[in-house]
């Protein structure tokens, strides 16, 4: 095993190598890359790769802090975040914090349910806008969203393509509130 530190993107080999683990991705090149900041580690008798996610349980967020984090929990209203990174004051930093999206911080458009938005383990940008301890998290502007998602129906990745989100294993489209910032988009 061995572990170095890597940011959301970063290339911790090719699928040849490697069978990607947990906060790990193979984009459309066959190259494994992080969707978290944290450590990677890489199993060479396991052939694996999986980057462990970086906390820090003891920063305190602020209104207006982008965050990235995983959707845990969620009903028709509601979506609770674990929050693993905050990008503020310019700098990236790991955090271990709870947030929540309510469904009127979710589109600038109507939205009928919060499973039109977002599902479980999806992978969200958000601003913080309230709250200590469970903050509170918006993702209306064009920026904020989804960002990594896989299939309702399969399970396969997402790929954004022409406003819209399809899966690359059964050509589903799926129905999110998707961030300008989605980290797979097919190449024309
Ligand atoms: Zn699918």
């Amino acid at each position: 095993m061995s572990s170095e530190k890597v940011a959301p993107g970063d290339i911790l080999g090719v699928i040849e190598e490697f069978l990607p683990g947990s906060g790990v991705y193979e984009d459309e090149k066959g190259y494994l890359r992080s969707c978290v900041l944290g450590s990677a580690l890489i199993d060479r008798y396991k052939k694996t790769a999986s980057v462990k996610p970086a906390v820090n349980k003891y920063l305190t967020l602020k209104n207006g802090d982008i965050v990235e984090g995983v959707v845990e929990y969620m009903n028709e209203d509601l979506a609770f975040v674990r929050i693993y990174w905050v990008e503020n004051r310019r700098a990236v930093k790991p955090v271990d914090a709870i947030g929540v999206i309510h469904i009127s911080q979710a589109s600038q458009t109507y939205v009928e349910s919060m499973y039109d938005v977002v599902r479980l383990s999806d992978v969200v940008r958000a601003k913080v806008v309230g709250g200590k301890g469970v903050y509170q998290l918006s993702i209306k502007e064009p920026h904020l969203g989804v960002i990594y998602a896989r299939c309702n129906y399969c399970g396969g990745e997402l790929l954004y393509e022409n406003g819209r989100l399809v899966c690359s294993s059964c050509g589903q489209v799926n129905k999110r509130k998707v961030a300008s910032t989605y980290i797979l988009t097919k190449v024309q």
